[in-house]
């Protein structure tokens, strides 16, 4: 029978694409609801076909350990409670689908890595972007070598956040979501950066420009980082809560300029490679992906790897990786230093 996720976490992504995306999954299914809404659980599972039997709250969650038709949990909550969650799913026997980013601290991500193995169960990060084609297009044109040696990689992620909307007071309180735009979009940059030119780096620095909007008390608006690498390259992200939706990640190298933009986007991502005047976009409409693709694909990919043994492309490792970077961008933001992320010989493998 096909995979089962219980979905932890009723807000907009998960309503908007996570549900939504079940449709178009090879290996997995919607089997379960978690929420602190009896009502909105309800309604989406008879929406769904969930059975009323499937619907736990966030006190009853533990008791999932019981039902065999949830074969993992998919935590779709606000960051700081991502934590928490996952090491009670572990507990219950259960593996894990977590929403970026992986938790507010290093310890946390720590915390649900050893959790998973001691219950020896899967963790994946929700790494959306890893599942999209235009991206793995992109990674697999530079890798094999047609862009030349990579110099810099610039990442830009911005958007308006909707303080109105229930999904942006969580996102402006520091307690619930670790950090303002870093955080939640230029996360992207960082492991954008990271997935390019396929090398950690060796030192961040970073500035934070300062609000004098009363919303961005607790957690930054504008936040600019720079990585510097062991190979003599840079990347450098830009990301904003008070500018227009942008998503763009630029590529310069030695033989072809490329970009990717939009870079991270739910559908319609897009790459292109310059040289000279002439431009060469290699997701021309013949490419154009149906809008759930990447999604469905990522759930898919959890079974994949638990069935055939083959690498996972989003580990806890992975994860916390980006949230020990960020954590070092918040400190030479803060201390207006740089500070040295030369950790060994961690490498993600690509
Ligand atoms: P949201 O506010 O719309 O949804 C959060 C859900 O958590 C709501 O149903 C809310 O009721 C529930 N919740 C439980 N306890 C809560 C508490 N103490 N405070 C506030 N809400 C609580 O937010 P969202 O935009 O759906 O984001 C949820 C998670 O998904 C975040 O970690 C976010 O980073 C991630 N996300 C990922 C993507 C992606 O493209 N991968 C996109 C959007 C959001």
């Amino acid at each position: 029978r096909p995979f089962g996720y219980a979905i932890v976490g009723l807000g907009k992504y998960a309503i908007n694409q996570i549900l939504p995306a079940f449709g178009e999954c090879q290996h997995a299914r919607l089997a379960g609801l978690v929420s602190g809404d009896p009502q909105k659980a309800r309604k989406v599972a008879s929406a769904y076909g969930v059975p009323e039997k499937n619907i736990y709250s966030y006190d009853n969650f533990d008791d999932i350990r019981n039902n065999p038709e949830i074969d993992a949990v998919y935590i779709i909550l606000p960051n700081a409670l991502h934590a928490d969650f996952a090491v009670r799913a572990f507990r219950a026997g259960k593996h894990v689908m977590c929403e970026k980013p992986m938790a507010t601290s290093v310890g946390d991500c720590q915390r649900m890595i050893d959790a998973a193995r001691r219950a020896s169960k899967q963790l994946m990060i929700g790494y959306r972007c890893h599942f999209d084609p235009i991206t793995q297009r992109a990674i697999q044109t530079i890798r094999a070598g047609k862009l030349g040696k990579l110099r810099a990689v610039t990442t830009e992620n911005t958007d308006v956040l909707s303080i109105d909307d229930p999904s942006g007071q969580w996102r402006v309180k520091r307690s619930l979501s670790g950090g303002g735009s870093l955080m939640d979009l230029g996360i992207y940059g960082v492991n954008g950066a990271r997935y390019l030119l396929n090398e950690e780096p060796i030192e961040v620095s970073a500035i934070r420009a300062e609000s004098t909007n009363p919303v961005f008390h607790e957690v930054e608006d504008i936040i600019s980082w720079t990585f510097r690498y062991r190979s003599g390259a840079l990347a450098h992200g830009n990301s904003s809560f008070t500018a227009a939706a942008t998503s763009r990640f630029g590529i310069q190298a030695e033989k072809l300029s490329g970009m990717l933009n939009p870079a991270t986007g739910y559908y319609n991502n897009r790459f292109e490679t310059v040289a000279g005047e002439e431009t060469h976009i290699l997701s021309d409409p013949m490419f154009q992906i149906p809008a759930l693709n990447q999604f469905s694909a990522q759930l898919d990919h959890l079974p994949d790897v638990l069935g055939s043994g083959k690498p996972s492309l989003a580990t806890g490792e992975e994860g916390m990786q980006d949230i020990r970077l960020i954590q070092a961008i918040y400190q030479s933001a803060a201390t207006r230093r740089p500070v040295s992320t030369d950790w060994g010989d961690w490498r993600r493998k690509a």
